[in-house]
């Protein structure tokens, strides 16, 4: 029996690593649709390799040039546009199967719009949990969606948690969960030399590729802050028994500590196509392109405490969190529009921690936040103040 999937930013780090899974597993996997921002060329390629039923343009002029493109050359693809055609996608009847990897709040209405249809969500989007948390895992739960964690942290705890659906980390003899990070490419650099840092240094994964904004989050620390509340969330657990490890290795993708004294950890060389493959084929396991591990190879591992002081943005994620309410929707929205802003060169790294802590005092925290108007709303309201920050710059 053949899954049919629907991969939501198609054009992207994680949709092409999905992609080459799938390549691999052709007679399992049909290709419903695939979707991109404004990059049309590229999912043009795509699309007539991979003939899905539909492709969806974020971007109208994009979705335009992209049916032209592909009238002209003969392929069926059926073109939709907006964020409607993200949600229709991700929810159609035929689909079994929505890979969320669609980068930022953009990604928010279709991942829901997956979990409201009951499919099995592969999420990479782990900006969409940390805006609407309670919101995405009631969805979860009331349309017995199933919710599985590709981020490759989130993927190794899941693995190193009991199978059974019925235990909950609570009941589970949990202790503690050990999440791993990099350190990303600044883990040594001073304060001093952090000021000076530029996108270029800051895209420069020492072992991860990734897209451009993850990049810059790994950099600065508030990827491991986000993964954090994307943790606490997923797994129910409190943010007091999420301990961020760092790891330079990043052979060890995350642990799990229980109280007989047992740590359970997933290994494996830094690659998505492990998650992703885990994730696609569960309960099976099927090759995913990944080089075993070479343990002998890797021969050392090593284990240090994350510096606060000198990756503030991922103290401010577990603030956000303490704070509740509309706290984790304002740090993301101010962090999208800062890192874009240090992407573009207009203001300095130190300026996105500082801009974060600065909209976390803003009126914007105040907000009501139960439903996903008011999410939406609250992310508006953010984007629009730190824009002024950046303005004055
Ligand atoms: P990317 O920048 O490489 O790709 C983003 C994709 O989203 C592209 O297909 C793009 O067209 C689409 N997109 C961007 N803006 C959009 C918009 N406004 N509307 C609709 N579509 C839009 O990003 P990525 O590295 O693949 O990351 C995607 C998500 O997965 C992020 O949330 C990231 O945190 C998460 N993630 C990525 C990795 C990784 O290895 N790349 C690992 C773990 C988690
Ligand atoms: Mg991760």
């Amino acid at each position: 029996m053949s899954r049919v999937v629907s991969i939501l930013g198609s054009t992207g780090s994680i949709g092409k690593n999905t992609l080459d899974v799938i390549s691999r597993h052709t007679e399992h996997y049909d290709i419903m649709a695939l979707t991109a921002n404004t990059d049309y060329a590229t999912l043009a390629d795509q699309c007539l390799q991979w003939r899905p039923h539909y492709a969806v343009m974020s971007d109208e002029t994009a979705a335009q040039q992209l049916d032209d493109y592909l009238r002209k050359h003969g392929c069926e693809t059926q073109v939709l546009s907006g964020v409607q055609g993200l949600c229709q996608v991700a929810s159609l009847d035929e689909v079994d199967t929505v890979v969320a990897g669609i980068v930022g709040a953009a990604g928010l209405l279709p991942s829901l719009a997956a979990a409201e249809a009951g499919k099995r969500i592969l999420l990479a989007n782990k900006e969409a949990l940390v805006m609407s948390g309670q919101l995405f895992m009631d969805a979860v739960e009331k349309n017995s969606a199933e919710l599985l964690p590709v981020d490759s942290e989130h993927n190794a705890i899941f693995q190193c948690l009991p199978v059974a659906k019925s235990s909950t980390v609570s009941t589970a003899g949990v202790n503690k969960i050990l999440l791993t990070a990099s350190g990303g490419p600044f883990r040594t650099f001073s304060v001093e030399q952090l000021v000076s840092v530029t996108p270029e240094q800051a895209i420069a994964h020492p072992n991860w590729s990734m897209g451009p904004k993850i990049s810059v989050d790994s950099a600065t620390m508030m990827n491991k802050g986000l993964e954090v509340i994307e943790a606490h969330w997923l797994f129910g657990v409190d943010i007091d028994d999420i301990e961020v490890v760092v790891h330079p290795q990043s052979v060890i993708h995350s642990m799990v500590s229980y109280m007989d004294g047992s740590v359970l950890a997933q290994l494996g060389n830094p690659d998505m196509r492990t998650p992703i493959a885990h994730a696609l084929a569960l309960p099976e396991r099927i090759v995913s392109g990944v080089e075993p591990l070479d343990i002998f190879e890797v021969a050392r591992l090593e284990f240090e405490r994350p510096d606060f002081q000198r990756f503030p943005c991922l103290r401010l994620c577990y603030e956000a969190i303490r704070m509740g309410g509309a706290a984790s929707i304002v740090l993301n929205a101010a962090n999208e529009v800062a890192v874009a802003a240090f992407l573009d060169k207009r203001i300095a790294y130190t300026d996105i921690a500082s801009m974060i802590e600065q909209a976390l005092t803003s009126p914007a925290v105040d907000e009501d936040v139960t439903t996903i108007n008011e999410i939406l709303s609250v992310d508006a309201l953010t984007r629009a103040i730190v824009d002024e920050y950046v303005a004055r710059k």
